[in-house]
């Protein structure tokens, strides 16, 4: 079950709005989002949530995994998006890893509309991850 999130409290995705403002109605259901770069927000804040059914549905059928255990060990620290054009987004998600390491990832995403909505397709490049600390 995903974790509830208090609607004011500042949103994991890292814009500074409120989760009620910002990735909470796209994971409720009632505002999809209206771009890649929302969408991709949307997705790492149900990752931080332990949100796996949000993480499914907007994930292209043809590239979605038959399942998706999230690891709640996983502490996710903090998204930066460094460039979001057409359809898509990259960005660096900082995570720390149960056994306390932090790891860096940085990815190029790629989304498309499926029946108007969008969803994540796969990453450009293979994601490059640094780690530091234990
Ligand atoms: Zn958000």
């Amino acid at each position: 079950m995903p974790l509830a999130y208090p609607p004011f409290k500042s949103c994991p995705c890292g814009t500074g709005r409120s989760y009620s403002h910002c990735c909470g109605p796209a994971h409720d259901g009632s505002r999809p989002p209206a771009t890649p770069e929302a969408l991709m927000r949307a997705r790492y804040c149900a990752y931080a949530l332990g949100n796996a059914p949000f993480i499914l549905a907007t994930w292209h059928p043809q590239h979605r995994p038959a399942q998706l255990t999230l690891d709640s060990g996983t502490r996710y620290k903090s998204l930066s998006v460094h460039r979001a054009q057409g359809r898509e987004v990259e960005f660096t998600a900082t995570l720390k890893v149960a056994g306390g390491e932090t790891l860096r990832v940085h990815e190029r995403s790629r989304f498309t509309q499926l029946s108007g909505r969008w969803v994540y397709v796969d990453d450009v490049t293979p994601p490059t991850v640094e780690s530091s600390g234990t």
